[in-house]
């Protein structure tokens, strides 16, 4: 449900922000009253031009100046290189760290911002109440693959891997605080993952040898954080997965088989995912460098031995701390 009158009004600021090309607010109004959820949530620019038929820098600018405007809110997602996942996403690109941790293919990496930080644009709450800005209540899958994932990493064809991601899936549920959940899966081969969202359990069950008789028992504790998936030798056969969750926090759990050859994580083509870096490099609105956290030394380093750019621009974080 739209709300027509802040929509009246804050379209009539964006309009007056600069000329626009014939119809470009019409398609952006046409989309926030019609689009369904999910196409409102995290809005890639370039996507969004493309779908629409308009010229990229003038989408990018019709979502910064949407954004001032309070249309829109800009999340800034740090991807993880090898399997396109969110590993966090932030307000402002001044929350992002130099350092990460993916939970789900559990790799380190440095964040390469022009590479691995994605600029998207979700609806505001006020204007339009949809279901991803209430992650908690959306189904176990809607959280891990839409929340915790992201349609902007493809393979080469185009596919998104998150469509790969999902054709392994055996299931995704729900963890409850303080409870015990039950999975069952039969493989005959390949290796067996249980990962979450929040990297307090991840599993790998290489499927080896004779089959076995009687089905497989494993114990899986979502509990403290781990930093790499603990590795235990399976059978053919069914397998049943006991899993705890110890803490006082929600969790989402993800039962995958693998086929052969086939790892945790590469999206056979990553740096697909953030088209977004190239964009933005060309772009006026996003000169203005915010400061990373650490050392100042180290900061002014990596900008020089990476791009002339770094994101960000002083009006739009200060109608985001506004807002907040
Ligand atoms: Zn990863």
């Amino acid at each position: 449900m739209v709300n027509e009158q802040v929509l009246d009004e804050r379209l009539a600021v964006l309009e007056a922000a600069r000329p626009w090309s014939p119809r470009v607010i019409a398609k952006l109004e046409g989309h926030i009253r019609t689009a369904d959820d999910e196409a409102l949530f995290r809005i890639n620019p370039l996507t969004f031009a493309k779908d629409k038929v308009l010229a990229e820098d003038e989408v990018i600018d019709l979502l910064l100046h949407a954004t001032v405007c309070r249309l829109f809110r800009m999340d800034w997602l740090l991807l993880c290189p090898k399997c396109s996942c969110v590993v966090e996403s932030f307000s402002s690109l001044q929350g992002v760290h130099n350092r990460y941790h993916c939970q789900l293919c559990q790799s380190d990496f440095e964040a390469v911002l022009d590479d691995f930080i994605a600029v998207t644009f979700t609806v505001s709450p006020d204007l339009r109440e949809i279901a991803f800005h209430h992650p908690e209540q959306l189904s176990a899958a809607d959280r891990f693959f839409k929340v915790g994932g992201t349609r902007d990493g493809r393979l080469p064809d185009g596919t998104p891997f998150v469509e790969v991601q999902r054709s392994v899936t055996r299931a995704v549920i729900d963890l409850p605080p303080g409870q015990s959940s039950w999975l069952e899966a039969d493989a005959s081969e390949g290796t067996v993952v249980g990962l979450t969202l929040e990297g307090r359990a991840a599993v790998l069950y290489p499927i080896e040898g004779p089959p076995a008789a009687e089905p497989q028992h494993f114990e899986v504790v979502f509990g403290e954080k781990v930093r790499k998936h603990t590795a235990r030798k399976a059978a053919p056969g069914r397998l049943s997965l006991h899993i705890r969750n110890i803490t006082s926090e929600l969790g989402t759990f993800i039962l995958a088989v693998l086929p052969p050859g086939m790892e945790v994580g590469p999206c056979p083509d990553p740096l697909c995912a953030i088209p977004y870096g190239q964009a933005a490099a060309h772009h006026p609105d996003f000169s203005r460098p915010v400061p990373l956290r650490g050392d100042p030394r180290e900061r002014r380093d990596r900008r020089s031995r990476h791009h002339p750019f770094v994101y960000g621009s002083e009006g739009l974080d200060c109608s985001l701390r506004e807002d907040r």
